[in-house]
């Protein structure tokens, strides 16, 4: 309990520190102050979350215990595609990444000529930043595929996969092994990754990884799909707070991880409460860890958001007057802008009402650096 008061007033200390330009001098038990800049960037990204969503978590996890309320800043962008009002999750997540607007179905190229762009993560690694994914998906889903592939269509998986040996990233956590090792063109592209020198491993296990940061690393959660947080699926809390640890220990200038609560999305589409919770409830605890990480380290820039929102949700009343009834007006995506939440160095650039591209440019202006 002692941790998480220290935590609660760690936002107004910052604020005072900064606005006073004088840090506060440190004691022993408090956590360190944050650095003026970020060395390291973890965005965190739920699959169809938007207000409705983690408002229905906040109820769910308990007013006043619930993630959600200790980011200090919290600002929304606009999730529309190039051309759609309502966005995929490739032309989503190619926003993020990129920067720029794409067509739905796109995985990280753009208009006009939908040429291949540069991901944050790619031109990161190019700079010598540690990187990573952390997922529940395949590494061929649209979201992880956006940040490393280049491909006209998010259903082309296994062009998507070849794309992963392209660019050097250090760790790789989630499900889609099938997609490198069980391929129609029978090549093996694990052996080209160990070649590499990458430790592939399989199964939610983290012990026998590369923990001391001494070689890149593939943890493969499923051949294809992992499992539902419903339906046991437990390693996404303890894989994003891995991989913090693990990438910090890779490169002295910094590191970029993105972690996707995946299946959030497909509960949505699914209309299935139960499993939205499961997932809803996963993905806090996910960002609780990374939270915790950030907090130690004082150099990490946590931003959480969704990609758009999807099933068209509300929460209505219940028979119960302190509950509520979560119901859906759609099986699809829909438009509703999405909230973002920042904490750590530069976080206050989160705040406001902005284009999703504008995720990618406040990332670049918090490092106070340019992609070449
Ligand atoms: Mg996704
Ligand atoms: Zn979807």
């Amino acid at each position: 309990m002692r941790r998480r008061i220290c935590f609660f007033r760690l936002p107004l200390l910052l604020i005072g520190a900064l606005a006073c330009t004088q840090p506060t001098p440190s004691t022993s038990n408090r956590p360190p102050l944050l650095a003026e800049r970020p060395k390291n960037i973890v965005l965190l990204i739920g699959d169809g979350m938007a207000v409705a969503q983690v408002s229905a978590a906040l109820y769910w996890r308990g007013v006043g215990r619930s993630v959600w309320e200790r980011f200090p800043v919290v600002g929304f962008h606009k999730s529309h595609s190039y051309d759609e009002r309502v966005t995929d999750s490739a032309a989503g997540a190619t926003a993020f990444a990129c920067g720029q607007k794409t067509k739905n179905g796109a995985i990280g190229l753009v208009p006009p000529d939908y040429t291949p762009c540069r991901s944050i993560l790619e031109e990161l690694d190019a700079q010598g930043w540690a990187t990573g994914i952390v997922v529940t998906c395949s590494a061929t889903h649209a979201t992880p595929a956006a940040f490393i592939a280049h491909q006209d269509l998010r259903a082309f998986t296994e062009y998507i996969a070849e794309d992963y040996l392209k660019t050097a990233i250090d760790c790789f956590i989630g499900g889609g092994r099938g997609y490198f090792a069980d391929r129609p063109d029978r090549r093996d592209l694990l052996d080209s990754l160990r070649r590499r020198g990458y430790v592939i491993r399989q199964g939610a296990g983290l012990r026998h990884l590369p923990s001391d940061g001494s070689a890149p690393f593939y943890l493969f959660t499923a051949e294809r799909e992992p499992p539902a947080a419903n339906e046991g699926r437990r390693y996404l809390p303890p894989a994003a707070a891995y991989a913090c640890t693990y990438l910090k220990k890779r490169s002295e200038k910094g590191f970029f991880l993105m972690v996707e609560g995946s299946q959030i999305d497909w509960a949505l589409h699914a209309n299935d409460a139960d499993w939205l919770k499961a997932e809803m409830l996963d993905f806090e605890a996910t960002v609780a860890e990374v939270l915790r990480f950030a907090q130690q380290d004082g150099e990490t820039l946590v931003i959480v958001t969704g990609d758009h929102e999807c099933g068209g949700m509300g929460l209505n009343p219940a028979k119960s007057p302190r509950q509520f009834e979560p119901a859906f007006t759609s099986r699809l995506h829909s438009a509703v802008m999405v909230p973002v939440f920042a904490y750590g160095p530069q976080a206050h650039l989160f705040s406001g009402v902005y284009e999703n591209t504008d995720l990618y440019f406040k990332m670049w202006q918090a490092l106070d650096r340019q992609p070449n």
